[in-house]
């Protein structure tokens, strides 16, 4: 904690002058940037290259905002000047990311990555310099991020994938969920964490879900009878206007039975608006669509609460599930759970079943559906067709 701001200041044109005057003239030029930089420090403040054309300060004793505009002012002015170069005058384009003394418990490589970003932006805004602090480049980072995502949908690269859902006692395949991947050009196939986060902060997320619903149900029209899908509805669509009717048009359009399709709602999204929730899932149910309880036993409520609920699935969290052969308490609750969602009337899948051990021990347990990598990862529809034949 040395109550520093950090400032990174970046000359734009060096390529410039290296091309016009070759490299003894950008020596010199460069020369004159560190000059004019040391010119603007204080006997207190420290600089060091990160590179030729890209100077960081630590400005000490910088702490007001007004404080930071004026060394801003300061700074920039020192540049308004044209450099000399032997007989040639080339104005140096600078731009400037300030990092307030806020985010000074923050390691200077965190503090400097803050301060790139920075430098991005005074950049595509065309500022000469901006103050950046670690909440306003997350805000910045989820910006750029959900703008990607949408332009990703309009080129078509988000795809659902499948992961099997197997009886508990036969083995055959029952079901798949359905789980959403980006197939990013560079960065290849992204998992969810990668966009839903982004995307649940703003209105692309109705976009992909309609699509996750439309294209599960195409697929499960191509998949055996018995073979059901579920879907993944985030929070916020669960009260959503046009949920139902997207819901029915595309069992419709595929010509799928009501009763192949579940909806996977997280239980605390349930517990969120009640009234409005009973409604949504009553008629959900009148048209004989499923509703399963996702990620049971992270949220706060009880499992009582759901009684009274029309709700014909459980998902137990794979929480519990991957630590109950090591840990009795949770094999316990995964017992519990069981036998009281069978007493509700409800069937249960049990998620991140990852060896043959956990599996038999959740058949014993009377568990009706397991769900997990020692089955499957989530797979392309052409690998899940292709398990389906095996
Ligand atoms: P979830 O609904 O709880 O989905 C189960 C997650 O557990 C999936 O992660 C799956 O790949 C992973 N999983 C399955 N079996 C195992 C296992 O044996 N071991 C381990 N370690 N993991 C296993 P994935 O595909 O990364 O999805 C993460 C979350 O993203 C999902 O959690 C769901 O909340 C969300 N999501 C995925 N697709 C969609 C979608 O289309 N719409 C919405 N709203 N959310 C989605
Ligand atoms: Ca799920
Ligand atoms: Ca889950």
């Amino acid at each position: 904690m040395n109550n520093s701001t950090l400032a990174l200041i970046q000359i734009e044109n060096s390529d410039e002058v290296f091309t016009a005057l070759g490299q003894a003239s950008l020596d010199i030029f460069l020369g004159e940037f560190t000059d004019r930089v040391k010119q603007f420090t204080r006997t207190q403040d420290e600089i060091f290259e990160i590179q030729p054309n890209k100077l960081c300060i630590l400005i000490r004793n910088v702490r007001e905002p007004i404080q930071i505009e004026l060394a801003a002012a300061k700074l920039t002015r020192l540049f308004d000047a044209p450099i000399q170069i032997l007989d040639d005058e080339f104005k140096a384009s600078i731009h400037v990311a300030f990092v307030p003394p806020k985010e000074d418990n923050l390691d200077i490589k965190s503090r400097l990555r803050i301060a790139e970003s920075g430098l991005g932006e005074a950049r595509s805004n065309n500022q000469p310099y901006v103050v950046q602090d670690a909440i306003v480049q997350t805000k910045i980072v989820a910006v750029k991020r959900t703008r990607e995502i949408e332009l990703a949908f309009g080129r078509g690269e988000f795809v659902m994938y499948f992961q099997p859902q197997m009886h508990s006692g036969y083995r055959n395949v029952v079901g798949a969920e359905g789980l959403m991947r980006w197939h990013h050009p560079v960065h290849g196939v992204l998992p969810p964490s990668e966009f839903i986060p982004y995307a649940d902060q703003s209105a692309i997320m109705r976009s992909l879900t309609w699509f996750a619903i439309k294209s599960s149900v195409a697929q499960a029209a191509q998949w055996p009878e018995e073979v059901a899908v579920a879907v993944n509805i985030s929070p916020m669509l669960l009260h959503d206007d046009e949920l139902i009717p997207n819901v029915q048009d595309s069992l419709s359009i595929f010509n799928l039975a009501p009763q192949r399709l579940t909806l996977e709602i997280t239980e605390d999204a349930m517990v969120e608006q009640p009234e409005k929730t009973l409604s949504v899932l009553h008629q959900l149910r009148a048209q004989g669509i499923k509703v399963a309880i996702d990620d049971f036993g992270t949220g706060y409520s009880s499992l009582a609460y759901f009684r009274d609920l029309p709700v014909d699935e459980l998902k137990i969290d794979r929480s519990f599930v991957s630590s109950m052969l090591d840990r009795p308490r949770d094999h316990d609750i995964v017992k519990a759970i069981i036998d009281l969602a069978h007493t509700l009337g409800m069937k249960v899948v049990a998620e991140g079943v990852e060896d043959d051990a956990t599996a038999a021990t959740l058949q014993d347990l009377g568990a009706d559906v397991l769900q997990g990598y020692w089955f499957s990862k989530p797979i392309d529809s052409a690998a899940f067709e292709e398990f389906l034949t095996r």
